[in-house]
């Protein structure tokens, strides 16, 4: 590693190399960089700098999926009755028009209609005639989960679109869930 690359900024370290090789130079990391390191990653010396890339990407990707896990979990653990989480997508629905979602977490793919409300902005699955909030008139959502995505955006919230093992779990309760701002 040049002294340039140790200019840059970065959090996450990963050295690849012969399996040995690698381990040495994991082992005689300065302290600073220990606690950066990912992993060690076997590659070969004449690694081509797409596979160096692909062999990165692909330990990102399980960090990734490794964190959403995580973060379904500590949802998992609010779910309960004075939990500060929600489930199912009429509760998410309604603890978004309040205002109420900090987090937003949905499985991958997962698809719904619903309708908005004109007058109070309240969001519904389903198709019903008029807002069950306010009884305004409502307008059709094609992409409700886009919509509510969106709307959580615009309230300072966060949307995680989960994959993998974390949205098999999510899927258990329901393919959405909303951590709570209160
Ligand atoms: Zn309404």
């Amino acid at each position: 590693m040049g002294a340039g690359a140790l200019r840059l900024r970065f959090d996450r370290l990963i050295v690849a190399g012969p399996t040995e090789a690698a381990a040495a130079v994991a082992r005689l990391l300065p302290k600073r960089l220990h606690g950066k390191l990912v992993e060690t990653i076997p590659m070969a010396i004449n690694a081509s700098p797409r596979e160096v890339l692909e062999k990165v990407r692909a330990v990102q990707e399980r960090m990734e999926r490794e964190h959403e896990l995580e973060m379904i979990e500590e949802l998992a653990s609010e779910l309960h009755e004075s939990g500060k989480a929600v489930s199912g997508l009429e509760a998410v629905c309604r603890a978004v028009s309040e205002g109420r979602v900090w987090r937003l977490f949905y499985v991958k793919d997962y698809t719904a209609s619903g309708v908005e409300c004109s007058e109070c902005g309240a969001v519904t699955p389903g198709s019903p005639d008029s807002c069950p909030v306010c009884g305004g008139t409502v307008e059709p959502v094609e992409q409700l989960i886009d919509r509510l995505a969106q709307l959580v955006l615009e309230q300072a919230g966060q949307v995680e679109m989960v994959a993998g093992p974390a949205a098999e779990r999510l899927e258990s309760f329901g393919s959405i869930a909303a951590l709570l701002r209160f």
